[in-house]
């Protein structure tokens, strides 16, 4: 052999030995688990605090029953009310082509818890319950300070919203303290399809929820139906809307469960129960 045929040789034994090596680094390379970053090279150091990014759903979690359903509740009144005469008596549409006021201040119970503080209270505690079934819920307060919309504003409040859905939360001031009973009120008559059928329907569901709740039904209307042609906030819906009042307040025995945490969270539970039996029907 020819020293040039003994160069060439071992110029290819070390190209083998090189392929080998390389071969094996690639073959050997241990894979990244799942936990360990790939970190790129043109990746650039992270040299600020990155910005907030939206949350985004777990996929692995259901969506909730209600997922589909957008609910406008409406605490009746406000906190503020009665501080501000000129604010709430200023004259707005009732809907039917007149005028009323812009809202009331509302009732309470004979030791003077209010019912703008009750139907705050309750109307948090049923979103709290509908969002957990992934209901979307939209107050048309936010707070219980101040003056809040006016009735013919809560009475559009489902359609501005984009909602299916307005029930208004009330409790009933009526003098005579043997008087009780939960009752809902629905526009009549109708000004709008969704007025008619599909807020009787509502009604019914909400009225059967408090009732199984171990609600007493109104000693005043019977089928605890009562039906308007004055009310804004009924007279503006476009949606099926019920206006319910959820006992009344002079009661003594009403009077108990709404000034305690434990009725308002039956009261918000019967409710949101009632709103459920409703999405399921319709
Ligand atoms: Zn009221």
């Amino acid at each position: 052999m020819s020293a040039r045929a003994r160069s060439l040789l071992v110029a290819l034994g070390a190209l083998a030995v090189l392929a080998v090596a390389a071969l094996g680094l690639v073959l050997g390379a241990r894979p990244l688990g799942p936990d360990e970053p790939v970190v790129r090279a043109t990746e650039p150091p992270l040299t600020s605090t990155p910005a907030p990014t939206t949350p985004t759903p777990d996929p692995t979690e259901e969506p909730g029953p209600l997922a589909d359903l957008h609910v406008v509740l409406d605490p009746g009144h406000n906190g503020g009310n009665a501080a501000a005469p000129a604010e709430i008596n200023a004259l707005v549409g009732d809907g039917r082509g007149g005028s009323k006021a812009c809202n009331t201040v509302g009732s309470s119970t004979t030791s003077g818890y209010p019912e703008h503080a009750f139907t705050f209270d309750v109307a948090q505690r049923a979103r709290e319950i509908l969002v957990a079934d992934g209901a979307t819920v939209t107050l048309t307060r936010e707070d219980d300070t101040g003056v809040g919309p006016c009735v013919d504003e809560r009475g559009q409040a489902a359609q501005t919203a984009g909602a299916d859905v307005l029930v208004s939360i009330h409790a009933d001031g009526a003098a005579d303290p043997a008087v009780r009973g939960y009752f809902a009120i629905v526009s009549e008559p109708p000004l709008n399809d969704a007025q008619a059928e599909p807020s009787r329907a509502l009604a019914a569901d909400l009225l059967a929820a408090l009732g199984a709740a171990g609600f007493a039904p109104s000693s005043s209307y019977p089928g605890a139906l009562s039906e308007r042609a004055d009310l804004g906030t009924l007279n503006w819906a476009e949606r099926p809307a019920v206006l319910l009042e959820l006992a009344e307040m002079r009661n003594p025995g009403e009077a108990a469960l709404i000034e305690s945490e434990e009725g308002r969270r039956r009261y918000a539970e019967a409710v949101a129960a009632g709103i459920r039996e409703w999405a399921a029907g319709s």
